[in-house]
Protein backbone atom coordinates (compact mmCIF):
# COMPACT_ATOMS: atom_id res chain seq x y z
CA UNK A 1 0.00 0.00 0.00
CA UNK A 2 1.15 3.73 -0.84
CA UNK A 3 1.76 5.61 2.04
CA UNK A 4 -0.79 7.58 3.12
CA UNK A 5 0.95 11.11 3.41
CA UNK A 6 -2.30 13.84 4.07
CA UNK A 7 -0.98 17.10 5.30
CA UNK A 8 2.21 17.16 3.81
CA UNK A 9 3.60 19.75 6.12
CA UNK A 10 2.23 18.12 9.48
CA UNK A 11 4.01 14.69 7.92
CA UNK A 12 7.38 16.65 6.91
CA UNK A 13 7.69 18.56 10.51
CA UNK A 14 7.21 15.30 12.12
CA UNK A 15 9.61 12.74 9.93
CA UNK A 16 12.15 15.80 10.27
CA UNK A 17 12.37 15.86 14.15
CA UNK A 18 13.18 12.07 13.87
CA UNK A 19 16.35 12.86 11.81
CA UNK A 20 17.44 16.21 12.63
CA UNK A 21 19.52 15.51 15.58
CA UNK A 22 22.13 13.20 13.67
CA UNK A 23 22.36 16.14 10.88
CA UNK A 24 23.23 18.57 13.92
CA UNK A 25 25.27 16.11 14.89
CA UNK A 26 27.43 16.03 12.17
CA UNK A 27 26.98 19.50 10.37
CA UNK A 28 28.38 22.10 12.20
CA UNK A 29 26.03 24.38 10.18
CA UNK A 30 22.44 22.84 9.65
CA UNK A 31 19.61 24.57 7.91
CA UNK A 32 16.14 24.72 9.97
CA UNK A 33 14.85 21.52 8.28
CA UNK A 34 11.04 22.16 8.96
CA UNK A 35 11.34 25.54 7.57
CA UNK A 36 13.84 24.77 4.38
CA UNK A 37 11.42 21.77 2.81
CA UNK A 38 8.10 23.94 3.22
CA UNK A 39 10.21 26.16 1.48
CA UNK A 40 11.17 23.28 -0.85
CA UNK A 41 7.47 22.47 -1.47
CA UNK A 42 6.62 26.38 -2.18
CA UNK A 43 9.15 27.04 -4.39
CA UNK A 44 8.81 23.62 -6.41
CA UNK A 45 5.15 24.67 -7.01
CA UNK A 46 5.80 27.74 -8.05
CA UNK A 47 8.47 26.86 -10.79
CA UNK A 48 6.48 24.09 -12.01
CA UNK A 49 4.32 27.21 -13.09
CA UNK A 50 6.81 28.35 -15.31
CA UNK A 51 6.16 26.87 -18.51
CA UNK A 52 9.59 25.95 -19.86
CA UNK A 53 8.10 23.53 -22.23
CA UNK A 54 10.62 22.70 -25.23
CA UNK A 55 10.39 22.93 -27.74
CA UNK A 56 10.36 26.03 -27.70
CA UNK A 57 12.24 26.15 -24.66
CA UNK A 58 11.83 29.74 -23.16
CA UNK A 59 14.14 28.67 -20.60
CA UNK A 60 14.80 32.71 -20.11
CA UNK A 61 11.48 32.35 -18.35
CA UNK A 62 13.44 29.75 -15.54
CA UNK A 63 16.59 32.23 -15.61
CA UNK A 64 14.78 34.66 -15.14
CA UNK A 65 12.90 33.08 -12.09
CA UNK A 66 16.19 31.99 -10.68
CA UNK A 67 17.29 35.25 -11.09
CA UNK A 68 15.26 36.92 -8.66
CA UNK A 69 15.78 34.95 -6.25
CA UNK A 70 19.68 35.46 -6.37
CA UNK A 71 19.14 39.09 -6.31
CA UNK A 72 16.83 38.91 -3.27
CA UNK A 73 19.88 37.09 -1.67
CA UNK A 74 22.88 39.17 -2.25
CA UNK A 75 24.49 36.46 -4.89
CA UNK A 76 25.54 37.64 -8.24
CA UNK A 77 24.49 35.56 -11.07
CA UNK A 78 25.00 35.81 -14.83
CA UNK A 79 22.27 34.87 -17.60
CA UNK A 80 23.23 34.14 -20.91
CA UNK A 81 20.75 33.62 -24.48
CA UNK A 82 22.38 30.79 -26.69
CA UNK A 83 19.86 31.95 -28.79
CA UNK A 84 16.49 34.29 -28.58
CA UNK A 85 14.30 32.87 -25.16
CA UNK A 86 17.32 29.85 -24.49
CA UNK A 87 18.55 31.56 -21.28
CA UNK A 88 21.22 29.71 -18.94
CA UNK A 89 21.84 31.29 -15.86
CA UNK A 90 25.36 30.80 -13.85
CA UNK A 91 26.01 31.93 -9.90
CA UNK A 92 28.61 30.65 -7.68
CA UNK A 93 30.14 30.80 -3.98
CA UNK A 94 33.69 31.19 -3.59
CA UNK A 95 35.82 28.88 -1.59
CA UNK A 96 39.31 28.62 -0.46
CA UNK A 97 40.21 27.22 -3.63
CA UNK A 98 42.27 24.06 -2.23
CA UNK A 99 40.01 22.33 -3.87
CA UNK A 100 38.59 21.82 -7.41
CA UNK A 101 34.97 23.53 -7.63
CA UNK A 102 31.80 21.10 -8.08
CA UNK A 103 28.69 22.21 -10.42
CA UNK A 104 25.24 22.03 -9.25
CA UNK A 105 24.21 21.32 -12.73
CA UNK A 106 19.97 21.24 -13.72
CA UNK A 107 18.30 21.83 -17.34
CA UNK A 108 15.40 24.13 -17.06
CA UNK A 109 13.14 22.46 -20.03
CA UNK A 110 10.63 19.98 -19.73
CA UNK A 111 9.43 17.89 -22.62
CA UNK A 112 5.30 18.68 -24.02
CA UNK A 113 2.20 17.27 -22.36
CA UNK A 114 -0.91 16.07 -23.47
CA UNK A 115 -3.41 17.53 -21.48
CA UNK A 116 -6.30 15.87 -22.06
CA UNK A 117 -4.74 13.33 -20.56
CA UNK A 118 -3.60 14.82 -17.28
CA UNK A 119 -6.14 14.82 -14.20
CA UNK A 120 -5.00 18.21 -12.87
CA UNK A 121 -3.44 21.17 -14.57
CA UNK A 122 0.26 20.39 -15.58
CA UNK A 123 1.55 23.87 -14.94
CA UNK A 124 -0.28 24.48 -11.92
CA UNK A 125 2.35 22.65 -9.14
CA UNK A 126 -0.58 21.21 -7.43
CA UNK A 127 0.00 19.80 -3.78
CA UNK A 128 -2.49 16.73 -3.39
CA UNK A 129 -2.58 13.52 -1.75
CA UNK A 130 1.18 13.73 -0.52
CA UNK A 131 2.31 14.12 -3.79
CA UNK A 132 3.50 17.70 -5.84
CA UNK A 133 2.30 17.00 -9.17
CA UNK A 134 3.01 18.77 -12.81
CA UNK A 135 5.47 18.48 -15.70
CA UNK A 136 9.21 18.80 -13.95
CA UNK A 137 8.46 18.09 -10.92
CA UNK A 138 10.45 14.93 -10.87
CA UNK A 139 12.26 15.67 -14.74
CA UNK A 140 13.87 17.56 -13.43
CA UNK A 141 12.69 21.07 -12.11
CA UNK A 142 12.42 19.32 -8.35
CA UNK A 143 16.21 18.78 -8.82
CA UNK A 144 16.82 22.14 -9.62
CA UNK A 145 15.27 23.08 -6.67
CA UNK A 146 17.42 20.75 -4.16
CA UNK A 147 20.44 22.41 -6.03
CA UNK A 148 19.12 25.65 -5.55
CA UNK A 149 18.24 25.32 -1.71
CA UNK A 150 21.57 23.57 -0.83
CA UNK A 151 22.99 26.38 -2.74
CA UNK A 152 21.23 29.57 -0.71
CA UNK A 153 21.70 27.48 2.59
CA UNK A 154 25.29 27.67 2.14
CA UNK A 155 25.39 31.17 1.71
CA UNK A 156 22.70 32.10 4.14
CA UNK A 157 24.62 30.09 7.01
CA UNK A 158 27.96 31.57 5.79
CA UNK A 159 29.64 28.26 5.56
CA UNK A 160 33.40 28.24 4.75
CA UNK A 161 33.87 26.30 1.88
CA UNK A 162 37.47 24.56 0.44
CA UNK A 163 35.88 24.87 -3.02
CA UNK A 164 33.91 26.73 -4.79
CA UNK A 165 30.09 25.65 -5.33
CA UNK A 166 28.73 26.36 -8.80
CA UNK A 167 24.91 26.50 -9.45
CA UNK A 168 24.25 25.69 -13.17
CA UNK A 169 20.71 26.24 -14.89
CA UNK A 170 20.99 24.96 -18.88
CA UNK A 171 18.56 24.81 -21.40
CA UNK A 172 17.68 22.60 -23.72
CA UNK A 173 18.53 19.08 -22.18
CA UNK A 174 15.70 17.67 -24.00
CA UNK A 175 16.68 17.79 -27.30
CA UNK A 176 20.24 17.10 -26.91
CA UNK A 177 21.53 20.01 -24.63
CA UNK A 178 23.00 22.37 -28.04
CA UNK A 179 21.47 25.44 -26.65
CA UNK A 180 22.32 24.85 -23.13
CA UNK A 181 24.84 22.91 -21.76
CA UNK A 182 27.20 21.91 -25.06
CA UNK A 183 26.68 26.31 -25.65
CA UNK A 184 28.04 27.33 -22.41
CA UNK A 185 30.74 24.45 -22.02
CA UNK A 186 31.87 26.07 -25.62
CA UNK A 187 30.61 29.67 -25.22
CA UNK A 188 31.16 29.86 -21.72
CA UNK A 189 34.47 28.31 -20.11
CA UNK A 190 34.53 30.80 -17.30
CA UNK A 191 31.14 29.89 -15.86
CA UNK A 192 32.61 25.90 -15.13
CA UNK A 193 36.38 27.37 -14.53
CA UNK A 194 38.14 24.90 -11.81
CA UNK A 195 35.69 22.67 -11.61
CA UNK A 196 36.37 19.09 -10.82
CA UNK A 197 33.34 17.64 -9.97
CA UNK A 198 29.89 17.75 -11.45
CA UNK A 199 26.44 16.68 -10.33
CA UNK A 200 22.99 16.43 -11.99
CA UNK A 201 20.39 14.02 -12.98
CA UNK A 202 20.24 10.57 -13.98
CA UNK A 203 20.70 6.98 -12.54
CA UNK A 204 17.52 6.95 -10.72
CA UNK A 205 16.92 5.97 -7.11
CA UNK A 206 14.24 3.11 -6.06
CA UNK A 207 11.80 2.66 -3.25
CA UNK A 208 9.92 0.08 -2.49
CA UNK A 209 5.25 0.21 -2.91
CA UNK A 210 5.91 2.08 1.14
CA UNK A 211 7.82 4.73 -0.37
CA UNK A 212 10.95 3.34 1.39
CA UNK A 213 13.80 3.82 -0.11
CA UNK A 214 15.94 1.07 -1.87
CA UNK A 215 18.93 2.44 -3.13
CA UNK A 216 20.20 5.59 -4.43
CA UNK A 217 21.85 5.02 -7.80
CA UNK A 218 25.23 7.00 -8.75
CA UNK A 219 25.90 7.13 -12.38
CA UNK A 220 28.94 7.32 -13.94
CA UNK A 221 28.55 6.86 -17.22
CA UNK A 222 25.75 6.76 -19.91
CA UNK A 223 25.31 5.15 -23.53
CA UNK A 224 25.78 7.52 -26.38
CA UNK A 225 23.17 8.54 -28.94
CA UNK A 226 24.26 7.38 -32.56
CA UNK A 227 21.76 9.02 -34.31
CA UNK A 228 21.85 8.28 -37.84
CA UNK A 229 19.70 8.60 -41.26
CA UNK A 230 20.37 6.00 -44.14
CA UNK A 231 19.65 7.40 -47.64
CA UNK A 232 18.66 4.98 -50.77
CA UNK A 233 18.88 6.12 -53.91
CA UNK A 234 17.62 4.89 -57.19
CA UNK A 235 15.59 5.76 -60.36
CA UNK A 236 12.26 6.85 -59.98
CA UNK A 237 8.89 6.47 -62.18
CA UNK A 238 5.32 5.88 -62.41
CA UNK A 239 4.36 3.41 -60.06
CA UNK A 240 2.10 1.75 -62.76
CA UNK A 241 5.09 -0.15 -63.62
CA UNK A 242 7.28 -1.30 -60.35
CA UNK A 243 11.09 -0.83 -60.06
CA UNK A 244 12.33 -3.96 -58.54
CA UNK A 245 15.42 -2.20 -57.09
CA UNK A 246 13.87 1.38 -56.44
CA UNK A 247 14.94 3.49 -53.38
CA UNK A 248 11.98 2.22 -51.10
CA UNK A 249 12.89 -0.80 -51.84
CA UNK A 250 16.35 -0.68 -51.29
CA UNK A 251 15.74 1.04 -48.03
CA UNK A 252 13.19 -1.60 -46.72
CA UNK A 253 15.75 -4.15 -47.56
CA UNK A 254 18.06 -2.88 -45.26
CA UNK A 255 15.45 -1.75 -42.49
CA UNK A 256 14.98 -5.86 -42.81
CA UNK A 257 18.39 -6.92 -42.21
CA UNK A 258 18.51 -4.41 -38.71
CA UNK A 259 15.84 -5.29 -37.79
CA UNK A 260 17.04 -8.94 -37.57
CA UNK A 261 20.62 -8.11 -36.37
CA UNK A 262 21.43 -9.16 -32.81
CA UNK A 263 24.15 -6.52 -31.42
CA UNK A 264 26.52 -9.08 -29.24
CA UNK A 265 26.79 -8.90 -26.12
CA UNK A 266 29.43 -6.91 -24.31
CA UNK A 267 30.23 -6.50 -20.79
CA UNK A 268 31.73 -3.52 -20.03
CA UNK A 269 33.66 -2.46 -16.67
CA UNK A 270 30.79 -0.17 -15.78
CA UNK A 271 27.95 -2.35 -16.51
CA UNK A 272 29.57 -5.37 -14.82
CA UNK A 273 30.12 -3.15 -11.57
CA UNK A 274 25.99 -1.70 -12.28
CA UNK A 275 24.96 -5.42 -12.61
CA UNK A 276 26.98 -6.78 -9.55
CA UNK A 277 25.59 -4.03 -7.19
CA UNK A 278 21.68 -4.44 -8.54
CA UNK A 279 21.88 -7.98 -8.09
CA UNK A 280 21.37 -7.79 -4.31
CA UNK A 281 17.87 -5.81 -5.35
CA UNK A 282 16.76 -8.63 -7.84
CA UNK A 283 14.46 -11.65 -7.15
CA UNK A 284 15.52 -15.22 -8.32
CA UNK A 285 17.04 -16.21 -10.83
CA UNK A 286 18.41 -12.94 -11.62
CA UNK A 287 19.76 -12.11 -8.34
CA UNK A 288 22.41 -14.70 -9.09
CA UNK A 289 22.96 -14.26 -12.96
CA UNK A 290 23.63 -10.79 -12.00
CA UNK A 291 25.75 -11.40 -8.89
CA UNK A 292 28.43 -13.10 -11.46
CA UNK A 293 27.61 -11.75 -14.72
CA UNK A 294 30.59 -13.00 -17.00
CA UNK A 295 29.29 -16.59 -15.73
CA UNK A 296 25.78 -15.80 -16.96
CA UNK A 297 26.47 -14.26 -20.14
CA UNK A 298 28.79 -17.76 -20.74
CA UNK A 299 25.51 -19.57 -20.80
CA UNK A 300 24.46 -20.56 -23.97
CA UNK A 301 20.80 -19.62 -23.49
CA UNK A 302 21.97 -15.87 -22.10
CA UNK A 303 20.75 -14.09 -25.00
CA UNK A 304 17.05 -15.52 -25.29
CA UNK A 305 16.73 -14.45 -21.50
CA UNK A 306 18.04 -11.31 -21.58
CA UNK A 307 15.74 -10.71 -24.55
CA UNK A 308 12.65 -10.67 -21.87
CA UNK A 309 14.36 -8.03 -19.56
CA UNK A 310 15.25 -5.19 -22.10
CA UNK A 311 16.50 -3.10 -19.65
CA UNK A 312 19.46 -5.35 -18.75
CA UNK A 313 20.24 -6.37 -22.31
CA UNK A 314 20.01 -2.59 -23.45
CA UNK A 315 23.21 -1.86 -21.16
CA UNK A 316 24.87 -4.74 -22.64
CA UNK A 317 24.65 -4.00 -26.26
CA UNK A 318 23.98 -1.42 -28.18
CA UNK A 319 20.69 -0.82 -29.30
CA UNK A 320 18.59 0.57 -32.74
CA UNK A 321 15.46 1.52 -32.85
CA UNK A 322 14.05 2.36 -36.26
CA UNK A 323 12.19 5.44 -36.05
CA UNK A 324 11.41 7.80 -38.50
CA UNK A 325 10.66 6.72 -42.54
CA UNK A 326 10.25 9.07 -45.44
CA UNK A 327 9.79 8.22 -49.30
CA UNK A 328 7.14 9.47 -52.30
CA UNK A 329 4.48 12.30 -50.99
CA UNK A 330 2.40 10.70 -54.03
CA UNK A 331 0.80 7.56 -54.23
CA UNK A 332 1.41 6.76 -57.70
CA UNK A 333 5.25 8.10 -57.77
CA UNK A 334 8.10 5.76 -57.38
CA UNK A 335 10.69 8.28 -55.84
CA UNK A 336 14.24 8.33 -56.53
CA UNK A 337 15.26 9.07 -52.91
CA UNK A 338 13.92 7.38 -49.45
CA UNK A 339 14.93 7.71 -46.15
CA UNK A 340 15.03 5.96 -42.40
CA UNK A 341 16.24 7.71 -39.35
CA UNK A 342 17.40 4.89 -36.62
CA UNK A 343 17.80 5.77 -32.89
CA UNK A 344 20.96 4.34 -32.07
CA UNK A 345 22.61 3.69 -28.68
CA UNK A 346 26.06 2.84 -28.14
CA UNK A 347 27.74 1.35 -25.46
CA UNK A 348 30.71 3.15 -23.80
CA UNK A 349 33.65 1.12 -25.16
CA UNK A 350 32.41 1.94 -29.07
CA UNK A 351 32.87 4.86 -31.65
CA UNK A 352 30.86 6.41 -34.03
CA UNK A 353 32.98 5.30 -37.18
CA UNK A 354 33.05 1.71 -35.49
CA UNK A 355 29.64 1.62 -35.23
CA UNK A 356 28.96 3.41 -38.64
CA UNK A 357 31.24 0.88 -40.35
CA UNK A 358 28.87 -1.82 -38.65
CA UNK A 359 25.96 -0.39 -39.47
CA UNK A 360 27.50 -0.50 -43.36
CA UNK A 361 28.47 -3.78 -42.95
CA UNK A 362 25.00 -5.17 -42.27
CA UNK A 363 23.45 -3.27 -44.92
CA UNK A 364 25.95 -3.85 -47.13
CA UNK A 365 24.57 -2.12 -50.27
CA UNK A 366 25.89 0.73 -52.06
CA UNK A 367 22.73 2.27 -52.93
CA UNK A 368 22.56 3.87 -49.09
CA UNK A 369 24.92 6.07 -47.43
CA UNK A 370 24.85 6.74 -44.14
CA UNK A 371 24.49 10.14 -42.57
CA UNK A 372 25.12 10.94 -38.66
CA UNK A 373 22.50 13.36 -37.69
CA UNK A 374 23.74 13.09 -33.45
CA UNK A 375 26.71 11.32 -31.45
CA UNK A 376 28.79 12.30 -28.00
CA UNK A 377 32.02 10.86 -27.68
CA UNK A 378 32.05 8.04 -24.88
CA UNK A 379 33.36 8.93 -21.74
CA UNK A 380 33.78 7.45 -18.30
CA UNK A 381 33.79 8.84 -14.56
CA UNK A 382 35.84 7.30 -11.83
CA UNK A 383 34.11 6.09 -8.94
CA UNK A 384 37.29 6.24 -6.96
CA UNK A 385 36.49 9.94 -5.70
CA UNK A 386 35.75 11.82 -2.66
CA UNK A 387 32.28 12.99 -3.83
CA UNK A 388 31.12 9.40 -4.74
CA UNK A 389 32.98 8.90 -1.11
CA UNK A 390 30.21 11.58 0.48
CA UNK A 391 27.54 10.21 -1.27
CA UNK A 392 27.87 7.02 0.19
CA UNK A 393 28.50 8.94 3.53
CA UNK A 394 25.33 10.88 3.24
CA UNK A 395 23.16 7.92 2.29
CA UNK A 396 23.84 5.35 4.72
CA UNK A 397 23.86 8.05 7.55
CA UNK A 398 20.23 9.04 7.00
CA UNK A 399 19.24 5.97 5.71
CA UNK A 400 21.08 3.19 6.69
CA UNK A 401 18.78 0.79 5.30
CA UNK A 402 19.26 1.79 1.52
CA UNK A 403 22.22 1.03 -0.71
CA UNK A 404 24.19 2.79 -2.92
CA UNK A 405 24.80 1.55 -6.31
CA UNK A 406 26.25 2.38 -9.73
CA UNK A 407 24.10 2.74 -12.83
CA UNK A 408 24.97 3.10 -16.25
CA UNK A 409 21.95 5.32 -18.14
CA UNK A 410 20.52 3.69 -20.92
CA UNK A 411 19.23 7.51 -22.04
CA UNK A 412 21.51 10.36 -21.67
CA UNK A 413 21.42 13.99 -19.92
CA UNK A 414 24.04 16.66 -20.10
CA UNK A 415 26.58 14.57 -18.04
CA UNK A 416 28.90 13.85 -21.71
CA UNK A 417 29.95 18.05 -22.12
CA UNK A 418 31.27 17.97 -18.51
CA UNK A 419 33.29 14.91 -18.83
CA UNK A 420 34.38 15.38 -22.05
CA UNK A 421 36.12 18.27 -20.28
CA UNK A 422 37.54 15.35 -17.73
CA UNK A 423 35.28 16.84 -14.94
CA UNK A 424 33.93 13.87 -12.95
CA UNK A 425 30.59 13.61 -13.48
CA UNK A 426 27.86 11.59 -11.48
CA UNK A 427 23.94 11.56 -11.92
CA UNK A 428 22.35 11.36 -8.83
CA UNK A 429 18.94 11.58 -7.70
CA UNK A 430 18.30 12.26 -3.95
CA UNK A 431 14.80 11.05 -4.00
CA UNK A 432 13.79 7.34 -4.17
CA UNK A 433 11.24 6.97 -6.53
CA UNK A 434 8.38 4.21 -6.42
CA UNK A 435 8.67 2.38 -9.64
CA UNK A 436 4.96 3.51 -10.55
CA UNK A 437 5.81 7.35 -9.82
CA UNK A 438 9.37 7.13 -12.04
CA UNK A 439 7.40 5.61 -14.80
CA UNK A 440 5.44 9.06 -15.30
CA UNK A 441 8.78 10.84 -16.46
CA UNK A 442 8.27 12.20 -19.31
CA UNK A 443 4.27 10.99 -19.33
CA UNK A 444 1.47 11.93 -18.46
CA UNK A 445 0.22 13.10 -14.51
CA UNK A 446 4.12 13.40 -13.73
CA UNK A 447 4.29 13.78 -9.80
CA UNK A 448 6.84 13.39 -7.19
CA UNK A 449 5.79 12.04 -3.41
CA UNK A 450 6.18 15.13 -1.04
CA UNK A 451 8.12 13.01 1.60
CA UNK A 452 10.88 11.87 -0.37
CA UNK A 453 11.23 14.89 -2.57
CA UNK A 454 11.60 16.78 1.56
CA UNK A 455 13.89 14.04 2.32
CA UNK A 456 15.91 14.62 -0.34
CA UNK A 457 16.64 17.83 0.57
CA UNK A 458 18.23 17.21 3.14
CA UNK A 459 20.53 14.23 1.86
CA UNK A 460 21.82 16.67 -0.85
CA UNK A 461 22.16 19.04 1.49
CA UNK A 462 24.49 16.65 3.51
CA UNK A 463 26.40 15.45 0.49
CA UNK A 464 27.20 18.88 -0.80
CA UNK A 465 28.08 19.84 2.97
CA UNK A 466 30.05 16.64 3.50
CA UNK A 467 31.90 17.72 -0.13
CA UNK A 468 32.44 21.20 -0.07
CA UNK A 469 32.81 22.71 3.20
CA UNK A 470 35.73 23.19 5.54
CA UNK A 471 37.05 21.41 7.45
ZN1 LIG B 1 15.84 15.40 -17.40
Amino acid sequence: MRRQISSCSIFVSLALFAIAPAAQAQSPASPDWPVLQHEAIEKLSDYVRVNTTNPPGNEIRAADWYAKIFKAEGIPYEIAESAPGRGNIVARLKGSGTEPAIILVNHMDVVPVSRSHWTVDPFAGIVRDGYLWGRGSIDMKSLGIVELLTFLELKRLNVPLRRDVIFLGTADEEAGGIYGAGWVVKNRPQWIKGAGFMLTEGAGSLADDSGKAIYFGVGPTEKTPAWLRLIATGRSGHASIPIPDSAPNHLIAALDKLRQYRPPLELTPPVEAMLKSHAPYEQEPWRTRLADPQKFLAEPDAYDLLEKRPDILARLTNTISITSLQGSNKTNIIPSEARAELDCRLLPSWTIDRWVAQIGSIINDPAIRIEVILNFPPAVSSTDTPLFASIEKAVHELDPGAGVVQSVDAGFTDSHYFRDKGIVSYGFEPFALMEEDDERVHGDNERIPVKNYTDGVHLFWNIVYDFASAK
